[in-house]
């Protein structure tokens, strides 16, 4: 059995932890501190990071990681390695479509570029064994939601999001902030008569209520509520008077930026 934690960071940010036995790999470890308490209170050694973008809260504690364990891996794209300031060990260069195993975990990643939020965002995709797949798409997909354009454009981010909705229905999302339930108001305005929109949003407010995440969300559960991978829909082009999902996309962003 494979799990998957969240380590908590700074305001919002999630660290997941993707853990057998003893062994771990950490995605977009922002903060050295709160991974490496996590680490030696479940007895576990980290042999990978996967890194999704270059932004700050992603990327800052990997030299404290890998100063404690010097043959700790780091996956990155060539465009984000290039844009940290930190001088990062053990880099293994990730691209679209590329495949690797990680034999110490027994596992496959299949890399999928995501630009927009930044120009080399990654996300990672893996099917666990006999458990449901998982993809850790950083700041690009969250729940109910999608992240800020600060390097790309609105067609790339819209291309992200629909590589991403390629993938199985019942791949288990893990973004990498808890920002949903800010999304779900926002695509509550959107479409307003989407019970899946009302229903979640109760279910997420129980879960914040005693502090637990609301993620990992599914795409299954996305594609019903959250706006930007229902672009497609030509009920909801209309009501928002766009010609076509991309034109709807970038409305929608471009709205939701002045939210
Ligand atoms: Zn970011």
């Amino acid at each position: 059995m494979y799990h998957i934690t969240a380590i908590a960071a700074f305001k919002d940010n999630y660290i997941w932890c993707l853990h057998h036995q003893h062994k771990a790999v950490l995605v977009d470890p922002g903060d050295a501190e709160v991974v490496h308490a996590f680490l030696t209170a479940h007895q576990l050694e980290p042999v990978a990071i996967l890194v999704t973008h270059h932004h700050w809260d992603h990327v800052d504690g990997i030299p404290a990681l890998q100063q404690h364990w010097p043959e700790l891996a780091v996956y990155i794209s060539a465009g984000e390695r290039d844009k940290t300031k930190h001088q990062l060990k053990n880099c293994h260069i990730v691209s679209d479509a590329m495949q690797f195993a990680m034999k110490e975990l027994q596992l496959t990643f299949n890399v999928l570029a995501v630009p927009g939020h930044t120009l080399g965002h990654v996300a990672y995709f893996c099917q666990l064994p006999e458990q449901e797949p998982v993809l850790f798409c950083g700041d690009t997909l969250f729940s109910g939601g999608c992240g800020r354009l600060f390097e790309g454009t609105h067609q790339q981010m819209y291309q992200s999001l629909q590589k991403i909705n390629t993938l199985p229905s019942n791949t288990q999302i893990y973004c990498t902030h808890e920002y949903t339930l800010a999304n779900l108001q926002f695509a509550h305005e959107v479409e307003p008569d989407n019970n899946a929109i009302v229903e979640y949003r109760v279910w997420c407010e129980a879960k914040r209520a005693v502090n637990l995440p609301t993620l990992p969300s599914s795409l299954d559960k996305e594609r019903q509520m959250n706006p930007y991978l229902r672009c497609e829909m030509p009920a909801l082009q209309q009501r928002w008077q766009q010609q076509n999902g991309s034109d709807l996309f970038r409305f929608l962003r471009l709205w939701k930026d002045r939210y």
